[in-house]
């Protein structure tokens, strides 16, 4: 791991419409494929942070007003200039995290789905309304901006992530401070810069780089009123609780350990390719990804050589390589702590079945690169289970039968996504309905819901009342008030002392 002293680019914070330098704090950014750092990303300190804010809060007044049809057009144009943009995007999100380019390109336009969905914001604030309630009196509904928003997104997803977030929260009048991860910080400049051009007042949208002395200047001040967080557990917890207690509206989404079913009935070739896919996709580093196979009955010896077979062969490569299957893993540090986790494995009794360790790419040497490991007859007292371990690792367990396979699921901390293979109706309908997990596939291995749904886990996976994007982000970031009205062209009826109520 070397930092390259030649270059000295430093990523900086976005305020108020302009690019703002860092302070003395930086931290450099690595390219996972060849395990150098070209440039740097500036963390930011309180001062910081409060200009942001101080920028967001001033701008509010004129946007919360601009009517919704404007700020959807806002919206719209977004999607265009984000479209036209997409090569140089993805590009950013490989050189960062080390995702394989076409699974680049395939989460912006998830993200870009939640533009989309945020362009329909008038429709989507429309409240109710009631006539005659009373006497002359009508009664609507509707829903107003919180004012100003913050999200605090993970390294994982670097556009689609911040794309759940601030698309829908600006949509609906509020203005936002977004800290994007410090390990792929560059794309929310770039998205900052794109909004600008499509029509954006200054101020609405700021992004401030940073790590936990940034995080925590947003949690304390008062000025933020909602808090969007995507990431690991313990940090989830912590910002739900300290962002609660500070009085704010939060969301904070948080780890998982996601499962597969499959049962003897499923079509088994169709499983495999299935979980090649969920497994080792973006080296294992999604929140859906599947990282536990509960095998029922013979289906584990059904598929445990063709899973192991397509494992040791993955293409494993620089992400820009366009035969590339899968890339490498985030950084340095990862890479050590998921080879370390193996070993536990192998220590704890699990069958090593496709060892990924020490795996090397020619000409990418230095690059933070582990290759598919594949371990059988896993139990759930090992730390490999019990673990999060958020790479290229995929756990197969046995067990006799869905049943013991659901109590298992329902027992885990985590309850994010969760699939079940089979060709039975009946299993499939029972499984979905007892299954303590947010999101199910039924022959669909990560059950990401669309932008115009919503999406979340259930259990130590998420924090908070409502899940992202979709209708629940509309609500997460608006208030809903009741308004009766009445105009004195009746006569009065004189006081009235009891509840009022219709007679
Ligand atoms: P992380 O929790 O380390 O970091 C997430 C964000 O929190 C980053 O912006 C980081 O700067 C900040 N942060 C880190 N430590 C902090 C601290 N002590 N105090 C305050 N802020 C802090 O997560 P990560 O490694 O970037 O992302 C991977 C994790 O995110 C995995 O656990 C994955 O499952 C989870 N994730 C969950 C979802 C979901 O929808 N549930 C989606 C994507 C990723």
């Amino acid at each position: 791991m070397q930092h390259d002293k030649n270059v000295t680019a430093t990523i900086g914070h976005f305020i108020d419409g302009k690019h703002v330098g860092g302070g003395s704090r930086v931290q450099p950014v690595f390219d996972p494929a060849t395990g150098l750092s070209a440039k740097s990303v500036a963390l930011a300190d309180k001062l910081t942070v409060e200009q942001a804010i101080a920028s967001a809060q001033a701008a509010f007044p004129a946007w919360r007003n601009t009517p919704p049809l404007k700020r959807a057009r806002v919206m719209s144009r977004l999607k265009t200039l984000l479209e036209e943009n997409a090569d140089t995007i993805a590009a950013l999100i490989t050189a960062e995290h080390g995702k394989v380019l076409a699974d680049a390109h395939g989460e912006l336009q998830r993200g870009i789905e939640n533009v989309e969905y945020a362009s329909y914001v008038p429709e989507l604030l429309k409240g109710e309304h009631s006539k005659n309630v009373g006497p002359s009196i009508d009664s609507w509904s509707e829903f107003q901006a919180l004012g100003v928003a913050a999200g605090i997104t993970p390294f994982n997803f670097p556009v689609m992530v911040p794309l759940w977030m601030w698309p829908m929260a600006v949509a609906c009048g509020n203005t936002f401070v977004l800290k994007p991860s410090e390990r792929d910080p560059s794309p929310s400049l770039l998205h900052a810069k794109l909004l600008k051009d499509a029509g954006l007042p200054d101020g609405v949208f700021n992004v401030v780089q940073g790590d936990k002395t940034t995080v925590d200047a947003l949690l304390d001040h008062p000025v933020v009123q909602a808090l969007s967080f995507v990431g690991s557990t313990p940090i989830a917890e912590y910002i739900y609780a300290r962002g609660c207690a500070a009085g704010k509206r939060v969301q904070a989404l948080g780890g998982a350990k996601n499962h597969m079913v499959v049962m003897p009935d499923a079509d088994m070739e169709m499983t495999v390719d299935a979980l090649m896919g969920a497994a080792y996709g973006s080296a294992g580093e999604r929140c859906m990804a599947i990282s536990v196979v509960v095998a029922v009955g013979d289906a584990g010896d059904k598929i445990v050589d063709a899973l192991a077979k397509r494992t040791a062969a993955l293409k494993v490569r620089d992400g820009m390589a366009h035969d590339a299957e899968m890339g490498p893993v985030v950084s340095s540090a990862a890479k050590q702590r998921i080879e370390r986790l193996i070993g536990e494995g192998v220590e704890q009794g699990a069958k090593l079945v496709v060892d990924g360790r020490n795996h090397t790419v020619p000409g990418r040497e230095n690059g933070f690169f582990i290759g598919g490991t594949l371990f059988d007859h896993v139990t759930p007292d090992m730390t490999i289970y019990k673990e999060e371990i958020f790479g290229p690792v995929l756990c197969m367990m046995r067990s006799p039968d869905v049943g013991s396979a659901v109590e298992l699921i329902n027992r885990n901390e985590y309850g994010n996504g969760v699939a079940i293979y089979t060709r039975d109706g009946g299993v499939a309908r029972e499984f979905v309905r007892q299954i303590q997990v947010g999101m199910v596939g039924v022959n669909v291995p990560l059950p990401v819901p669309m932008a115009f749904n919503s999406f979340g886990g259930w259990k130590r996976s998420l924090f908070g009342d409502h899940h992202a994007y979709g209708p629940e982000g509309v609500r997460f970031y608006t208030r809903h008030k009741a308004v009766m009205q009445r105009w004195p062209n009746t006569a009065s009826a004189g006081a009235e002392f009891a509840f009022p109520q219709m007679k």
